[in-house]
């Protein structure tokens, strides 16, 4: 894979990602079930019992345009997923990269929107351990968080979110400089906005509600959502921060739990002076599919956020296939996702790309294989 070369033409593309095992499953001894013998190519090995109560693996085949293991990055899966994707948005279509998958299994890791508190505070740790020892040496005493202190750490930690983020915005960018798009004039703009339920949030304005309509023309508007101009990289670095920040923060409302809504981060090109949309590139954080799934257990609040999502990933999955398929019907009211997204799903130069993630280990093997035959149907004819 690493010396391979993307399928640029593809319209729409459907890879998996197999996250290693974490410190949580090795606690619980899961084992990996998950293999990947080419780039390809997956079986998922399922831990089965007989009715005389013999143990056996039953293993399931599966094939995808990529399959990318534990060993691959950020990196890796970004060049074959996101950046063949972005040169589409200069070219009249829409440019579209989702991330299904269970809760925990990598989507937002993959998706980028990688500043998370965790991460910040083992960076803080980092600094403060770093005070610690220097203090210890060098000036004994009460400074102990002295160095902490005169860093500026919301500035380090910054500089340390544009290293993790995954590379797509710089492509962009790059291409907007390049003469054959030069010329164009381009205005570029980005949105990022939350969708739980019925209800879509502006994560750009402070979680403010906003409403979705539609013209005569289905012509779908969200209106009032934030766009800010975007001239350089770092500004959307920032916009993706401030957004993801405020997906992951506010514990008393209802929506604080990023796993049960869909989070989409777009960026609009414009011609100068122009109100009509060029080309769109729209990246999506769905919601964890294992809340689609009946849980008998759950409660009433529970099993309508579970319904909604469902029937969201399953609308998707039509529109998707829509996409590639001429004058097939296009069921983009089935669901708020669907719908706010309908342009995407329109045209023949619009691509998709379809990134489903897994986690290897054998407690997660039920939820793993509804993630790979769902994957499966987007692109099976
Ligand atoms: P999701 O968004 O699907 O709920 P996350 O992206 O938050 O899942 O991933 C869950 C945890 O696993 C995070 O701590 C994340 O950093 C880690 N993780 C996910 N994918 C990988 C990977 N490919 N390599 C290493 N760590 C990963
Ligand atoms: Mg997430």
């Amino acid at each position: 894979l690493r010396e391979g070369d993307p399928l640029v033409e593809n319209q729409i593309t459907v890879c998996v990602r197999k996250r290693p095992l974490n410190d949580k499953e090795g606690r619980r001894r899961e084992v990996d079930v998950i293999s990947v013998p080419t780039k390809n190519q997956l079986i998922v090995h399922e831990p089965k019992q007989k009715v005389d109560l013999t143990k056996y693996l039953e293993n399931q085949h599966f094939r995808f345009d990529y399959v990318f293991d534990e060993a691959c990055d950020n990196e890796l899966v970004y060049k074959f997923t996101a950046k063949p994707l972005v040169k589409t948005i200069f070219e009249g279509g829409m440019a579209t990269c989702f991330a299904y998958g269970q809760t925990g299994s990598g989507k937002t890791h993959t998706m980028g929107g990688e500043f998370k508190a965790r991460q910040f505070s083992l960076f803080r740790k980092v600094l403060i351990n770093l005070a610690e020892i220097k203090d210890k040496y060098f000036t004994g005493g009460n400074k102990r968080f002295s160095i902490a202190n005169s860093i500026n750490i919301e500035t380090i930690s910054k500089n340390y979110l544009v290293k993790m983020e995954s590379k797509w915005p710089k492509t962009f960018f790059k291409l907007l400089s390049h003469p054959k798009y030069a010329r164009n004039n381009y205005v570029v703009s980005a949105s990022f906005f939350e969708i739980y339920g019925k209800l879509v949030f502006d994560l750009l304005a402070k979680k403010q509600r906003l409403r979705v309509l539609e013209d005569g023309k289905q012509q779908v508007q969200v209106v009032g959502l934030t766009e800010r101009v975007v001239t350089k990289v770092e500004n959307v670095f920032e916009l993706i921060q401030k957004g993801s920040l405020e997906r992951t923060s506010g514990q008393t409302s209802a929506n604080s739990n990023s796993s049960r809504s869909h989070a989409v981060f777009q960026i609009i090109l414009r011609k100068n002076g122009s109100r009509q949309v060029d080309g769109k590139f729209s990246l999506i954080d769905l919601a964890g599919n294992e809340r689609g799934a009946d849980n008998g257990k759950s409660n009433r609040q529970t099993r309508i956020e579970g319904a909604d999502i469902n029937k969201s990933l399953l609308a998707l999955k039509e529109c998707i296939r829509a996409l590639g398929r001429r004058g097939a019907h296009l069921p983009f009211r089935g669901s708020k996702l669907t719908q706010v997204l309908r342009d995407s799903f329109i045209g023949e130069k619009s691509k998709t790309c379809m990134i489903a993630l897994i986690s290897p280990g054998n407690f997660s093997v039920d939820h793993s294989l509804n993630t790979l035959r769902y994957a499966d149907r987007v692109k099976e004819l």
